[in-house]
């Protein structure tokens, strides 16, 4: 089952919190290097998804295979080869960016987690505030660092759950910017997102969850396609009586 050019494969998936029948057989791949977007509403169980992706959560049934590891059988290779960044920011406050990042950086084991660090700091514009604490930080600077946290290692694939909820319009723009700069070094990216302009801007394929299935999904184009073009009506506006009256009695007044 495992296709070597797709990072996500899942197939049948499902999942119920004790009555509440949540995933009734969600199906979808996603392609290497691409960016792929969940969208749904409100507790539509796109987290569910996620957290049973990453390893964190439990299917009832269905599998899934990322990066090639299935996630019941291989859960440390899944883990080992991903990121995740969940709804609210992970940093610490009480730290300085810099030291968030060197302390993932050492949770990771890696050799030099000073350069790592520094090294992310400068691709996500945070030299300048790296080493001050993070509670002194905007919502989207934030964001940013926390991004940045989740790249320490060099995932292959990175989950962003609604990665910019909360954020003012610049800050999205930043992240952004920042989602599309990942997807073009070649990571894969599957984020979760209320907001449909978000996966407008930045999807290569969108998925739509609704009562636990996907019900559509596609490029923008094909979605697109799946509704009626615009349609540009003209209408022929009559003046109104008291319009006729006004412009009588206004011509009337002129003479
Ligand atoms: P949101 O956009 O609000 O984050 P979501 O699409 O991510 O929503 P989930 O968080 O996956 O939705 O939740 C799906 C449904 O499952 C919701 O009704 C939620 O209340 C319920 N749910 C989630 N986690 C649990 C849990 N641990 N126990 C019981 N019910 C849960």
């Amino acid at each position: 089952m495992n296709i070597p050019n797709k990072a996500i494969q899942v197939k049948g998936l499902q999942k119920s919190y004790k009555q509440l029948h949540v995933l009734k057989g969600v199906d979808f791949e996603v392609e290497k290097g691409s960016i792929f977007a969940l969208l749904g509403a409100n507790g539509a169980g796109k987290t569910t998804i996620v957290k049973i992706l990453s390893t964190l959560l439990r299917q009832d049934s269905g599998n899934a295979i990322v990066n090639g590891f299935d996630v019941t059988l291989h859960p440390d290779n899944v883990r080992a080869s991903i990121s995740l960044t969940g709804q609210f920011a992970a940093v610490d406050e009480i730290l300085t960016g810099r030291e968030n990042l060197v302390m993932i950086a050492r949770l990771r084991h890696l050799r030099h987690p000073r350069q790592v660090a520094g090294d992310l700091l400068k691709r996500f514009g945070l030299s300048d505030a790296a080493d001050r604490r993070v509670a002194t930080y905007s919502g989207g600077m934030r964001r940013r660092l926390d991004i940045a946290m989740s790249l320490v290692g060099n995932a292959q694939l990175i989950f962003l759950d609604e990665p910019t909820t909360g954020l003012d319009p610049e800050a999205r723009l930043e992240v952004w910017k920042i989602i599309k700069e990942l997807a073009a070094s070649g990571v894969t990216v599957l984020l979760t997102t209320q907001y449909l302009e978000e996966a407008e801007q930045l999807a290569d394929r969108i998925a739509i969850l609704d009562q636990g299935r996907i019900i559509v999904s596609g490029t923008l184009a094909d979605l697109k396609k799946l509704f009626p073009p615009a349609k540009v009506e003209y209408i022929e506006k009559q003046p109104t009586l008291e319009e006729i009256f006004l412009s009588i009695i206004g011509k009337k007044q002129n003479n």
